[in-house]
């Protein structure tokens, strides 16, 4: 189903200037960015995000390393889109990870780990509201999808494309931008 799901390029993705990287291996996979912005995270909106760490003792400093710098916020839409970020990003700890996941290319830490990835269809659309408007997650057409799919994938894609959040019909922007 045409999925969408949330990711957060961290700040040591930021300071180590990898956010293009990361954004080019979802690109290259064939998901779809349909929202992005670049946002200072607020302390309300950190404790939303990670409301299943509150009481952690390690949330404090996880916050000052959150808000570190900017971080870019992506959603990112495609058949099973959850799954795949997640597996795409690996587990918690860096040094875990399968080496050819984002974390365990790239990562050493077990919070240093560069990327934020929703993990259920259900926190993905929470995550999303928190952050982003229904205007500012687009609809737009890509050329190169109907190789990237089969054709009854692409179906199914098209019909469950025209949900939005919440089953609620999607508001879609972007197709005033289309040629
Ligand atoms: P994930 O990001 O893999 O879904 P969690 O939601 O459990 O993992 O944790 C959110 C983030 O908090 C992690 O990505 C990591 O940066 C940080 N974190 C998790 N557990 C610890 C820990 N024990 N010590 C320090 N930081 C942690």
């Amino acid at each position: 189903m045409a999925e969408m799901t949330f990711v957060i390029i961290k700040p040591d993705s930021i300071a180590r200037g990898l956010s293009g990287e990361l954004i080019t291996r979802f690109e290259k996979k064939g998901l779809k960015l349909v929202g992005v912005k670049m946002v200072k995270l607020k302390r309300k909106q950190f404790e939303e995000l990670y409301s299943h760490l509150a009481g952690r003792p390690f949330l404090d400093e996880y916050f000052k390393f959150m808000k570190r710098t900017p971080v870019i916020m992506l959603v990112l839409e495609g058949m099973n889109a959850v799954e795949i970020v997640r597996r795409m990003c690996g587990v918690t700890n860096g040094r875990e990870a399968e080496p050819s996941t984002i974390r365990g290319v790239y990562s050493m830490s077990g919070r240093m780990n560069l990327i934020h990835a929703a993990d259920s269809p259900a926190n993905a659309e929470r995550e999303i509201g928190i952050f982003f408007k229904p205007k500012e997650i687009y609809d737009y057409k890509m050329p190169l999808t109907p190789i990237m799919y089969s054709i009854d994938e692409l179906e199914a894609l098209n019909a469950e494309r025209k949900e939005g959040i919440s089953g609620k019909p999607r508001k879609m922007p972007g197709k005033e931008d289309e040629p």
